[in-house]
């Protein structure tokens, strides 16, 4: 997995679409929804809130290639505790979101870091661990220094971000983004592997999503 503040610079052939999925984790209210639509504000194109999660689409300009990131959010399955088998399959990427007000949810995100290694070899998934709500500083629990050190230790992205200021918002997804590209170039360009990327024009349909409730 990639490090820790690391901000890589994609090496990818160019002119490139890639799609990758991208899957959010974290405890209830911490702000996973909120990130994603202050993300997507002017960009988006669907949610299915009937079925069990949020599916969103992206399209990234990143220098010579493009990157289609399909969002998927929980849609609030995490209150049972779990969210379903589907709902990983495939994934490239994961948001670990916590509420730096909320310890327990900062212990949550690294249970969910135990259910993606369960499904996943590690370095498979690119995983950032995100405390969210930085412009409650006041009530905060859990310090900047705690999340990056945990984030280190696990090799694993690491962002502060406020949805409601919309602080490092953009960055968040950005630099995910990076570092997908960055693999994709290092892995080959015309994977259309499970879990891989899937070139555009060049090989198989590109795989839609299955919602979890289907
Ligand atoms: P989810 O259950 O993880 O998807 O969380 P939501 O996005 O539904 O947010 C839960 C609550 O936290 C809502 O009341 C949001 O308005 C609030 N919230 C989300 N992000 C922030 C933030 O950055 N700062 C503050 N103060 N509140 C936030």
């Amino acid at each position: 997995m990639a490090q820790a503040g690391g901000l890589p610079q994609a090496n990818t052939t160019s002119g490139q679409t890639y799609v990758k999925k991208l899957v959010l984790l974290g405890n209830s209210s911490v702000g996973k929804t909120s990130l994603v639509l202050r993300y997507m504000r002017e960009n988006f194109r669907s949610i299915l809130p009937t079925v069990g999660c949020a599916f969103f689409t992206k399209v990234m300009d990143l220098g010579s290639s493009s990157l289609k990131l399909e969002i998927w959010d929980t849609a609030g399955q995490e209150k049972y505790h779990s969210v379903c088998h589907l709902y990983f399959r495939g994934a490239n990427a994961a948001l670990l979101v916590y509420d730096i007000t909320r310890k327990d949810s900062f212990h949550k995100a690294q249970q969910w870091l135990e259910e993606l290694e369960k499904e996943f070899q590690p370095g498979e998934v690119v995983v950032m661990l995100v405390g969210n709500k930085t412009d409650l500083g006041e009530e905060r629990e859990v310090t900047f220094q705690e999340g990056k050190e945990f984030a280190e230790s696990k090799n694993l992205l690491f962002m502060e971000t406020s949805a409601k200021l919309n602080y490092q918002v953009s960055e968040v997804f950005n630099t995910v983004a990076q570092e997908l590209l960055q693999r994709a170039g290092e892995e080959g360009n015309s994977s259309s592997q499970e879990g891989e990327a899937v070139v555009l024009n060049q090989g198989p349909a590109v795989r839609r999503g299955q919602c979890c409730a289907r």
